[in-house]
């Protein structure tokens, strides 16, 4: 069954056409790794799936919802979809625990006891258990991420997005976040990740694909695209990355 379904979709803004034509479908337990230059449109096409932008042109379904139709009900697929940013975007006033509840209470209207034991159950998950009373000054940013992703995982999506989950880490703290989204990846969670992390792609993807000036220019299996691309732009651009 299709999780996310995207037809032809274009955006601009003003006179720039930043996605000209994108198809992409994501079967469930799906582990796609969108690759690409910087500026390429794959931010714009994550957040054209949980309407936090609205397509120009073009249809996007997830779970069969509608989204780009306006009388769609954007919140529900929101609470269906977990994103995960660059940074991470915790409250720093607020425990790790509160960070991971707060949502769940607001949107979800879980009682406290349900959504501290779902916190608790998420915090264990991502390796953070011990972490539930702490505040977000007193984590690394990998256990900052590590929080950002169990919190996503609290309101148990349908699916997963990840906009450059590990770009602003220090090197050393790269590994545990990947380590948790390998662990999600083989539990059959379905992402949808936007990497430049071409060794995590090429081992966890079930699928590459590579996006150039607003349009999908190659899919297909990791060792394929990432060893053996059939279109001179992949090429060019892992000639530049590698
Ligand atoms: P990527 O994530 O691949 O680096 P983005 O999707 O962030 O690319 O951006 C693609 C292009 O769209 C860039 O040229 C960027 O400047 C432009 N862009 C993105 N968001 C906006 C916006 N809200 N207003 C105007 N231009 C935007
Ligand atoms: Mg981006």
């Amino acid at each position: 069954m299709a999780i996310v379904e995207v037809h032809d979709l274009h955006k601009s803004f003003g006179p720039v056409e930043v996605l000209r034509g994108v198809d992409l479908t994501l079967d469930a337990g799906e582990v796609v790794c969108l690759i690409g230059a910087s500026g390429s449109g794959k931010s714009t096409l994550l957040r054209c799936l949980n309407g936090l932008e609205v397509p120009t042109r073009g249809t996007v379904l997830v779970s069969g919802v509608n989204v780009t139709d306006p009388d769609c009900d954007i919140d529900a697929v929101r609470r269906r979809v977990g994103m995960v940013f660059q940074h991470f975007n915790l409250f720093p006033h607020l425990t790790v625990r509160r960070n991971v509840t707060i949502a769940q209470r607001r949107v979800l209207r879980r009682g406290a006891r349900e959504a501290d034991r779902v916190a608790e159950a998420n915090l264990a998950r991502v390796g953070l258990a011990d972490k539930a009373d702490s505040f977000p000054a007193q984590l690394s940013g990998g256990q900052q991420q590590r929080v950002a992703i169990a919190r996503a995982l609290a309101m148990q999506p349908q699916l997963m997005l990840f906009d450059e989950p590990t770009s602003a880490l220090d090197p050393e703290l790269v590994g545990e976040v990947l380590s948790v989204m390998r662990r999600l990846a083989a539990e059959g969670m379905t992402m949808l990740i936007v990497t430049h992390e071409m060794a995590f792609a090429r081992e966890v993807a079930s699928r590459v694909v590579f996006v150039d000036r607003g349009v999908v220019v190659e899919s297909g299996a990791p060792g394929q695209v990432l060893g053996n691309p059939k279109q001179a732009r992949t090429a060019e651009f892992l000639r530049r990355v590698l």
